[in-house]
């Protein structure tokens, strides 16, 4: 076998640069659960799940022995042109899980980015409007579309040439820094202005086609929405006939303590699209919506050959399955709640944790200079990270200076304690 030296030269030589965020030269040989096993036998406890693709925890064998099931059955074949049995089940169980008292189809892909492209081909169909808004700080994926849908790194697209054309930002409404990251406005009515100005200056609503949310900005830095904004937004949107998709490929499946995250904001989107842990990570993404929507663009308009690959779908049954008897719904709600108590006692004890926040297993550890300022510290947040990644935990920061905690939902207490033990340990050490 090649030593980690042999592999990681080369990895320099033959993985090209933009694919990988580049945090720890950490080379995995296994994983099970929510245990990490480098090629030299190190054990790390892994509190990122592959950024939120393993919910269920690495390798479940309920999965895996779907997978190796259907694998001996049939590896694939396209639904472009024939039917099999795990993507009709599957589409039917997206279609029950997913809030909304009405009438509902799916289609997949194979990664978050092109469901996301997906909606914006659904939204101006359906509307026969062209334009969509997102959110500053959005990451929707590395697809022309996604991309143009996201706003917050310039390497997304430096160097691309021109983008998918109308599709407008508007600033999202940070609970803990307000909008444009300064004066924190007082009402939900402060927060709409951009976006009613929008459409009373340059961009009419009715050639809005959609808006597209992350209920909660994950790689933006897991920020939350002000309370009853996304409501009323729903409700905005609704009025002037604009779609509300929510981007659920982060945050949903689980992750917050729901299926959808939007059950904690109080509205049912039109669309929504799942990727990352909906099959543990194997490649699917899904979006579900209305079926009226769904119905309004003809074959082959979205079509992927390896879409609802057979055994994906096995899986991601499966991982469902396992979310359900294993009731990790209500495993990451009651573990992120014992998070949370511990880390809100460090916001209180630490000068440098601006804010804590976040929904089931899905916390942000906000690492700031000085709380009235709540400058961000990318520095502390970094040697942070790495002071934990020597201890044997992983543990990335997003936004700049947020601490992402996402364990696997079927982390164990025990292991849930050390975790927190050893971040306790780590903040003591960056407190002297
Ligand atoms: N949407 C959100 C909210 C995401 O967090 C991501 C991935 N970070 C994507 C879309 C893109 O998914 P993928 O990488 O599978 O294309």
């Amino acid at each position: 076998m090649a030593t980690y030296e042999e592999l990681m030269e080369k990895d320099e030589q033959y993985f090209a640069e933009a694919g990988r965020i580049s945090y720890y030269s950490l080379l995995i040989d296994h994983a099970d659960q929510a245990t990490l096993v480098d090629i030299k036998g190190k054990e790390y406890i892994d509190l990122l799940s592959s950024a939120s693709a393993t919910n269920t925890g690495h390798s479940p064998k309920k999965v895996t022995d779907a997978i190796k099931n259907q694998a001996d059955k049939m590896l694939h074949y396209t639904p472009a042109y024939m039917y099999h049995e795990p993507a009709i089940k599957l589409a039917e169980k997206l279609c029950e899980i997913t809030p909304g008292d009405f009438e509902k189809k799916a289609t997949f892909g194979l990664s978050g980015s092109d469901a996301c492209d997906g909606v914006m081909k659904y939204a101006r169909a359906y509307t026969g409007r062209s334009n969509i808004v997102t959110f500053q700080n959005a990451y929707h994926g590395s697809t022309y579309g996604a991309l143009s849908m996201s706003a917050l790194n310039n390497n997304m697209r430096a160097k691309m040439g021109p983008n998918v054309p109308n599709v407008e930002h508007i600033p999202f409404p940070d609970n803990y820094r307000g909008m444009y990251g300064k004066a924190q406005p007082n009402s939900i009515e402060e927060y709409l202005a951009p976006f009613k100005q929008m459409m009373e200056t340059y961009l009419p609503s009715e050639e809005i086609a959609c808006v597209v949310v992350e209920t909660i900005q994950g790689d933006g830095g897991l920020l939350e929405p002000v309370p009853g904004y996304f409501k009323a937004l729903y409700e905005l949107c609704h009025e002037h006939g604009i779609l509300f998709a929510v981007d659920d490929v982060q945050q949903g499946l689980g992750r917050t303590g729901t299926w959808c995250s939007t059950e904690h904001f109080n509205v049912e989107a039109d669309l929504v699209v799942y990727g990352k842990s909906l099959a543990s990570g194997m490649p699917l993404s899904a979006i579900v919506g209305r079926k009226e929507i769904m119905d309004s663009l003809e074959a082959p308009a979205h079509i992927f050959t390896t879409a609802a690959n057979p055994v994906c779908c096995a899986a991601s049954l499966a991982t469902l399955d396992m979310i359900e008897e294993d009731n990790l719904l209500q495993e990451s709600t009651r573990k992120g709640e014992i998070a949370q108590e511990r880390m809100q006692k460090w916001e209180n004890d630490y000068a440098f944790i601006g804010d804590v926040r976040g929904f089931g297993l899905s916390i942000g550890i906000d690492i700031v200079t000085d709380k009235k300022s709540k400058t961000k510290d990318s520095q502390t947040a970094l040697k942070i990270c790495n002071r934990l990644f020597e201890k044997g935990a992983v543990l990335i920061a997003i936004g700049e200076s947020v601490l992402r905690f996402q364990p696997p939902l079927v982390i164990t207490d025990q292991e849930l304690k050390q975790a927190l033990d050893l971040i306790e340990e780590t903040m003591n050490e960056m407190a002297q």
